[in-house]
């Protein structure tokens, strides 16, 4: 089957929009759903919805079974048991789980860099009330990482380092298992912002040997309000929990508590079950295609657009890494990003504009906001030839 078929899973994808055939490239921001995950999740609470774990009715057990299944699909997914699979909202709350839970103080440090989205970069600073510094890694002009300074900037205070796996705004792709080995080699544990990369790739966290890799499901496929913090087992269980409440306890007593084992340990009050098991789908639906397929489909998409973007007068991509994915940004002529993206979406062509959450690096990159098209598998070469069209027009307007 070819990628183009799979548009038809996606019902969105027929839509018209100003009259004229969706053209959706906003997928770094969040992927559109097929049928099979939207199916699933109305399914679920057609037939199985119940709270998990609490009961023995067969609803519950219907419903504790899905939750755990779905857990474990994401752990084959990257290679980790499932035990090492903790549910969360999203990628935001898996970062804020860890700043939270290892519990760092005064005279701790952690090394983030300056390509990271805004949620790999709050979590950390609101530790700075406790004492903690945090460092950041720079980056090059083609929005590449200066990997040396890991080695420079972890030193004995650093308990994290910290980077994004894919930039959700220069596409580049971080050689994150080498960064894992300069961490372990410095003595300090790693956080892989893994959002932009899992859509894309297949994802081997034993491989890298992350410490923990970070990722929202709504980017690869799945619904909103579900997200997952993998961790290795050894480090989950010397870790505090996040939140308190219910489920994350073995014993509570008024005057302590004992808690629950790795995973549910970090997995206070009822979770997001319906969004596990549309999450669990979405896997199903992405290892039926293939992530090999999807990363040649990706990558292909990257060079054609590269190609036809880069071509028109008065655009400049923005980052020339050698390994990019998923996302191109640019500039064209001094139109605000704002103003492009209200004209193409005249001609139904979704685009994000401004400053992607991730400011410090734009800043760095002399910027203050891009246009950004961002690709999956069920775009083709056709979206890309359209955009480039309407981008024509946008320049003709502010001729
Ligand atoms: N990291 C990166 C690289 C991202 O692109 C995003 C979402 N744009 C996030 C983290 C945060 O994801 P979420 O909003 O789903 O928590």
């Amino acid at each position: 089957m070819s990628m183009k078929d799979l548009k038809k899973d996606f019902p969105i994808l027929e839509r018209k929009v100003n009259g004229k055939d969706i053209v959706y490239l906003d997928n770094a921001a969040t992927t559109q759903k097929p049928n099979q995950v939207i199916e699933a999740i109305s399914n679920y609470y057609k037939n199985n919805n119940a709270n998990i774990h609490r009961s023995v009715h067969k609803l519950s057990e219907e419903a504790t079974a899905a939750h755990e299944g779905a857990r474990k699909k994401v752990g084959k997914f990257i290679n980790a048991n499932e035990r090492e699979i903790i549910f969360t909202r999203g990628c935001t709350e898996s970062i804020n789980l860890v700043s939270h839970a290892l519990r760092l103080k005064k005279g701790d440090s952690v090394v983030s860099t300056t390509m990271e989205h805004h949620s790999n970069i709050v979590p950390w600073q609101l530790l700075k009330d406790k004492g903690v510094d945090v460092k950041f890694v720079g980056i090059n002009d083609d929005g590449t990482l200066k990997i040396d300074e890991f080695e420079k900037l972890i030193d004995d205070t650093t308990k994290l380092a910290t980077v994004v796996h894919v930039s959700n705004v220069v596409g580049t792709v971080n050689n994150v298992k080498e960064i894992a080995k300069i961490c372990h080699k410095k003595g300090c544990k790693i956080l892989v912002d893994g959002a932009q990369a899992i859509p894309h790739m297949e994802i081997n966290v034993k491989d890298i040997d992350a410490d923990f890799y970070a990722f929202s499901g709504h980017k690869m496929l799945g619904p909103t309000g579900i997200g997952v913090l993998y961790g290795k087992k050894e480090v989950l269980e010397r870790m505090e929990p996040f939140m308190g409440g219910g489920d994350m306890i073995k014993e509570v007593f008024l005057d302590h508590s004992e808690w629950n084992d790795v995973p549910w340990k970090f997995e206070a009050g009822t979770p997001n079950i319906a969004g596990a098991v549309g999450l669990g789908v979405a896997i199903d639906y992405l290892k039926d295609i293939g992530m090999k397929n999807i990363r040649k489909h990706d990558d292909d998409l990257m060079k054609y657009g590269t190609e036809v973007l880069g071509k028109i007068e008065g655009l400049k991509i923005i980052g020339s890494a050698p390994e990019r994915i998923g996302a191109i940004s640019f500039t064209l002529n001094d139109i605000h990003s704002h103003d492009i993206a209200t004209i193409v979406n005249e001609d139904g062509i979704a685009i994000r504009s401004g400053h992607h959450c991730a400011q410090p690096l734009l800043n760095a990159l002399g910027l203050e906001e891009t246009a950004r098209a961002s690709f999956y598998f069920y775009n083709t070469k056709e979206d890309i030839d359209k955009l480039a069209e309407s981008l024509e027009k946008v320049k003709k307007i502010f001729a």
